[in-house]
């Protein structure tokens, strides 16, 4: 992976981040990312409120892995 990457890879990064499944090298990529991209530093802030939100919700229901995935992977195809 190169030291740079684009907002679209920043988004999976952060993705795979929520679900500690992101390597310390990219960990440090992501965080560069989001010093030097404001919109993206945006997303993860926005990301994180809808997390809380979600957590501190009284729903009972939460999305499979398999519907988080397919959630991913239409913002990502929208955003192309
Ligand atoms: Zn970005």
């Amino acid at each position: 992976m190169k030291a740079s990457v684009s907002c679209k890879q920043a988004i999976i990064l952060l993705a795979k981040k929520e679900e500690n499944k992101i390597s310390l090298l990219e960990r440090i990529i992501l965080k560069i990312h989001l010093v030097i991209c404001p919109p993206c530093k945006d997303y993860d802030i926005q990301d994180k409120m809808i997390r809380n939100a979600i957590k501190t919700s009284p729903l009972e229901y939460s999305l499979t892995k398999d519907e988080k995935n397919v959630i991913i992977k239409t913002v990502i195809e929208d955003n192309n």
